[in-house]
């Protein structure tokens, strides 16, 4: 390892993008350049974006300069200028719509200093209730089921390297080998023992590497985990003293579980009967075990009910809350865990509290010295809120910190006219993604490098990411941004500062006594490398490595079984739509590629969207490998480059998200939306592939 020291231009940090938050060195001279640095998660490993992030620090693409449409154009202007501009128009649209009439769109990249100032920054210097931020479209499933099974919903709550000592984990749409390669190691015991099961409609790299590879209907994922837990069951592998002392609600969801034997969810899934069963006896017949979950099983219309059908899958077993083994969500973005509990969401305020209790409204508004009253309620979603932009009732303005909606949204072609049928559209970027380049304020801001700021990663674990250089000059942070127009919004100086130490002693004291209890954790133990796992209630707490040893979070201590049913997704195929698409990341490539397409050696790897077919429904289409094809759903039409893949399901095709224009997968998405979490079904739409005119 190597110690921190600036003067000598070395600072140990972590990796800008996925939630693993690798830890590496970054070197600081003539050129900033990076190496792999041991830490737990990664273990001294990094994937290619890790290793080219430096890039992005001196990339020509960086913003430098504050922007304003003037006449059609974006126009460099001063700060001073365009603080005004946005916060007089702020001003006029509040006084002429009320509150509502601003929105705030967050991200689940940001540190937690900034989730929570915005967060702040909405409810009290704008009052509005529209909040919320893209990692409802990433994590918000997950967290509703493992909520509702577990009283608390922390994606990991155990360590990574926990994994190292299962026998037998079960993967269900995650594909780590691409997305987060360093994990990869974590599940080499599990597959050396024969017990690695992977549930992905495609042959991934991570399913390459599995035991067991469970290729379902996309949007059958929840048949599937009640015809693996029927066939445990059948087979005399229910833990019924864990299920005593530990549990309520099995017999509801048995009743249910108890119609999806093996072979009647083979005809629904496509899963072979015996699969099933051996998946069953994998998990069950294991001394330690792991159900894990990611994005391919929680992106959809019943994303919640399916995550819950696993958890129910792993309660039955006994797994979570036993020591080597358990469930948990494999978080995707940087702080995808963090971003979720500081109040960014709209129904959410700071400690992973509900903005509509009474008690948790009291704490915060104290600790923000504002009128508990004063607080806005609970706001749209972030699909709700996008596709009310602009519409009667709806917000006249948008400020996006941390987020590409253009190309990120489902529907992205309603969302983009929703967009421009604002009134004032402001973001803070790094570079002029496709959202920045149709905004009428845009605000060059710091990204991970150039500031200090605290990321919790996939395990709940609380780390410095620190400031190892300069930001560019005409650069700001996102929180001098919010402090400057808190300010100009008439807020006292000191409510909303802008020293990342600062606004985490505040978020501190805001999540005291809730379920991500922040309250003894410090910059201080940070640096002195304390590792330190939510919830820490106490400057003298060790913090929580593991959760639910001894009891879950819900007031009786037990964990709940949630009933839950298949019904299917919301858009099943047609004559006119006979395929079904599914969508997802590339390993150069993150989110919407804001970051990763500025990045020349990534773009060189993959420089546009593909779309992958199975070579007999390329040929049926008369299309052939290299071919451009043309993508359609209900919602639009897109354009990509051919890819035959003999592993693939004849009957889907997959997409990568990353790719703007009339390169987004996002244009065919269906916004059907969970209606606990508000997921939309970004996983599974129907689709028509032809050749496009002219390839
Ligand atoms: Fe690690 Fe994720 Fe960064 Fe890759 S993108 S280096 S897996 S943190």
């Amino acid at each position: 390892t190597h110690p921190t020291d600036p003067a000598a231009g070395q600072v140990d940090t972590h990796c800008p993008y996925c939630a693993l938050q690798c830890g590496m060195t970054l070197r600081t001279g003539a050129r900033t350049a990076i190496a792999p640095r041991e830490f737990p998660t990664n273990a001294g490993g990094l994937c290619q974006k890790g290793w080219t992030a430096a890039a992005l620090l001196d990339s020509p693409a960086r913003l430098t300069t504050p922007l304003v449409r003037v006449a059609g154009e974006l126009r460099p202007a001063s700060w001073d200028d365009a603080l005004d501009l946005v916060a007089g128009r702020l001003r006029d649209l509040q006084a002429a719509h009320g509150p509502d009439a601003v929105a705030i769109f967050g991200g689940g990249g940001l540190t937690n200093e900034k989730a929570y100032l915005l967060g702040k920054f909405a409810r009290v210097a704008l009052g509005t209730s529209q909040i919320d931020y893209n990692g409802r479209f990433c994590m918000s499933a997950a967290a509703a089921a493992g909520g509702r099974a577990f009283g608390a919903d922390r994606g990991l709550p155990f360590p990574l390297t926990d994994l190292a000592g299962a026998d037998a984990v079960l993967l269900a749409g995650a594909n780590p080998a691409e997305t987060m390669p360093p994990f990869v190691q974590h599940l080499r015991g599990a597959a050396a023992k024969g017990g690695l099961v992977v549930v992905d409609p495609r042959r991934t790299p991570t399913a390459e590497q599995a035991s067991l590879h469970l290729a379902p209907v996309p949007g059958t994922d929840l048949a599937l985990a009640l015809g693996i837990l029927h066939a445990a069951v059948a087979d005399g592998h229910l833990r019924q003293s864990y299920l005593d002392e530990r549990t309520t609600g099995f017999a509801a969801v048995w009743r249910i579980a108890a119609a999806y034997w093996p072979e009647r969810v083979e005809r629904i899934t496509g899963v072979a009967a015996a699969d099933q069963r051996r998946a069953a006896d994998l998990l069950a017949r294991a001394r330690n075990a792991y159900v894990l979950t990611a994005r391919g099983t929680e992106q959809h219309a019943t994303g919640t009910d399916t995550v819950s059908a696993w958890i129910n899958l792993a309660l039955a077993l006994g797994l979570p809350g036993t020591p080597g083994s358990g469930f948990g969500c494999l978080t995707g973005q940087g702080n995808g865990q963090g971003g979720r509990e500081h109040g960014q969401k709209a129904d959410q305020l700071p400690g992973y509290r509900r903005i509509d209790d009474p008690a948790a409204r009291e704490h915060v508004a104290r600790v923000w010295g504002v009128p508990a009253a004063s607080l806005p309620g609970p706001g749209r979603s972030a699909y709700e809120l996008l596709d009310a932009l602009g519409t009667e009732g709806g917000p006249r303005a948008l400020l996006v910190f941390g987020s590409n909606v253009t190309v990120s949204a489902p529907r992205s072609a309603h969302v983009t006219e929703r967009l421009s049928g604002l009134d004032l559209l402001v973001t803070a970027d790094l570079v002029l993604s496709e959202t920045s380049a149709t905004a009428d304020v845009v605000l060059p801001v710091t990204q991970w490098a150039e500031e200090d700021g605290t990321m919790t990663n996939l395990e709940g674990r609380v780390l410095l990411r620190r400031k190892a250089v300069d930001p560019p000059e005409g650069v700001r942070t996102d929180l001098e941004v919010l402090s400057a127009l808190a300010g100009r919004l008439g807020q006292p100086e000191d409510r909303f500062p802008a020293d990342p130490e600062t606004v985490f002693t505040e978020l501190r004291a805001a999540s005291a006594g809730g379920i991500a209890d922040y309250s003894g954790v410090s910059y201080g133990r940070l640096r002195a490398g304390e590792a330190l796992y939510w919830p820490v209630p106490g400057d003298d707490h060790p913090g929580t490595p593991r959760m639910f040893l001894d009891a879950f979070a819900h007031p009786d201590g037990r964990a709940r079984f949630v009933p839950v049913t298949h019904t299917g997704p919301a858009e099943v195929p047609d004559a006119e739509f006979p395929l079904r698409a599914v969508t997802g990341r590339v390993l150069q490539h993150y989110q919407s590629g804001a970051q990763t397409r500025a990045i020349g050696e990534l773009a060189a790897v993959v420089p546009e969207a593909f779309v992958e077919l199975h070579p007999d429904t390329a040929a049926r289409a008369g299309l052939a490998e290299g071919d451009l094809a043309r993508v359609a759903s209900r919602r639009g039409v897109m354009r990509a480059r051919v890819r035959c893949v003999g592993s693939l399901r004849p009957d889907v095709l997959f997409l990568p998200f990353h790719f703007p224009d009339r390169q987004r997968a996002n244009l065919l998405t269906n916004p059907a939306l969970d209606p606990v979490s508000r997921m939309p079904e970004f996983k599974v739409c129907a689709v028509r592939v032809t050749k496009e005119d002219g390839a």
